[in-house]
């Protein structure tokens, strides 16, 4: 057998075992996980986090089975990355293809046509018309410091304006944009300068209906621009539009298109870290379409590449190309077997209809957590758009945080196989972020795990 018919032999032995469904077989972690989790301490660094305690055998889909024979409905994806499910078919396909005939060459020192395939499909499927270029990397924080060099390049500026709750990445840069400091700043700086933090409108924790939150909220960012940085240093405006750690924080409607246009009326650069809304996330190929916002750069990754690690920075051309020849790159950046995965990735949202299939998958999270916000005062929220959708808990009658309630559900959800992720600056949300290829019955399944939580809390 060829090594090429193997793989493909493999793949659909994998495929054809991994039944969706949810199965425990020991306790969660079994003796197994167990051990290997010994393992884990003793070889890993410390600051290595750990959102459930079983280790990975294999996962398919919305599946992941651990090395005890568990298998865990996953509703993180990976935290947002595998939407189109894991080891989906054509990214499997295609990766395997790329594999056999080469591995790496460095785009900028001998190009290939995935990575420039890659680019003509981002330019084709991010917001707007324009003429837009792109740049591939290997992460979200490298996307990010990349969108950044480049704004700054273009406007011969050097501010750069966030938000609170924001979060863009571990690297240093990144972390001077990220908002929250334990766990991602503390202990880590200095901290890169010229980064000035605004005020996010979090209708939840503001007061006020969503257009005087808007309006209130534009004023008090465009003043704070024009008194303490002056809008004529500002090289960039830079937030997610829907924030993702900082607890899946929607702006009310208005507020984009706002702080879009006052950008654009003051040269500043607007870049929108799409890292978790994108790919199909929020029921739009990104969640800026819902407003029609136009980013002069949108940030790209997670979602991307089924799971292969790949970032990009897709924007219009006249500001991608203002950099000199040689001023961007990477050695891995677009890596071919990345590209490939990315292909086969977008191919399946486009083929499969992803997008409406996360509108049909949020509508019944959303129904579903409104009705146990119903019988659970405990959830002070639920929010999002699509399938990416969070509870915020509170104690009841009031909007005090809640983090206890959060870890007690979530333990209690991992010991009966369902996998939740937790966000949010003050550590109370439960965010949802299911592969866009789960079934109905997967999904009520886990939701009915979640009930039974609340029910024991
Ligand atoms: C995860 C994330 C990043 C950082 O991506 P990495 O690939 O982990 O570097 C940046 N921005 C947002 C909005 C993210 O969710």
């Amino acid at each position: 057998m060829s090594t090429r018919a193997k793989a493909y032999y493999l793949r659909m032995t994998v495929e054809t075992t991994l039944v969706q469904e949810r199965r425990l077989v020991t306790a969660i972690p079994g003796p197994k996980s167990l051990e290997a989790l010994k393992r884990r301490t003793a070889a890993t660094s410390a600051g290595l986090g750990i959102a459930i305690p079983v280790v990975i055998a294999r996962a398919q889909d919305a599946i992941l089975q651990d090395v005890d024979g568990n298998c865990i409905i996953d509703l993180g994806s990976g935290i947002g990355v595998t939407n189109v499910g894991n080891s989906a078919s054509r990214v499997v396909d295609r990766v395997i293809e790329q594999v056999q005939s080469f591995t790496h060459t460095c785009f900028t020192v001998a190009p290939y046509l995935g990575y420039i395939e890659v680019c003509e499909v981002l330019n084709r499927i991010t917001p707007g018309d324009n003429p837009k270029k792109s740049l591939l990397v290997n992460s979200g924080a490298e996307a990010v410091e990349n969108a950044v060099k480049i704004a700054r390049h273009f406007t011969k500026r050097q501010a750069v304006v966030v938000f609170e709750h924001a979060f863009h990445g571990r690297t240093n840069l990144t972390m001077a944009l990220t908002a929250k400091n334990v766990p991602y700043k503390d202990g880590f700086g200095p901290f890169a300068g010229e980064i000035y933090r605004m005020p996010m409108p979090y209708p939840y924790r503001w007061v006020g209906d969503a257009a005087s939150i808007t309006s209130d909220a534009l004023d008090l960012i465009t003043q704070k621009i024009e008194k303490e940085i002056g809008a004529q240093n500002v090289a960039a405006i830079l937030i997610e539009p829907i924030q993702g750690e900082g607890g899946f924080i929607v702006p009310p409607k208005g507020f984009l298109p706002g702080l879009a246009d006052y950008a654009t009326q003051n040269g500043i650069v607007f870049i929108a870290d799409e890292v978790q809304s994108g790919f199909a996330r929020t029921g739009d190929f990104f969640a800026c379409d819902d407003e029609d916002v136009v980013p002069d750069l949108i940030v790209m990754a997670k979602g991307i590449a089924g799971g292969l690690p790949l970032a990009a920075v897709t924007g219009r051309a006249d500001i991608m190309d203002s950099v000199h020849a040689s001023g961007l790159g990477g050695t891995y950046g677009g890596n071919p077997i990345a590209c490939a995965a990315a292909l086969g990735t977008i191919e399946t949202i486009e083929e499969d209809n992803l997008v409406d299939r996360a509108n049909e998958i949020g509508a019944i999270l959303e129904s579903s957590l409104q009705a146990l916000a119903k019988r659970f005062p405990i959830i002070g929220e639920v929010r999002g758009r699509g399938a990416m959708q969070a509870i915020e808990l509170v104690y009841p009658g009031t909007k005090q945080p809640n983090a206890e309630a959060v870890s007690l559900i979530i333990q209690y959800c991992q010991s009966q196989g369902v996998l939740l992720l937790t966000a949010g600056t003050l550590n109370n949300v439960i965010r949802f972020l299911p592969p866009l290829v789960i079934t109905d019955e997967l999904l009520l399944d886990a939701l009915s795990v979640l009930e039974e939580g609340f029910a024991r809390l």
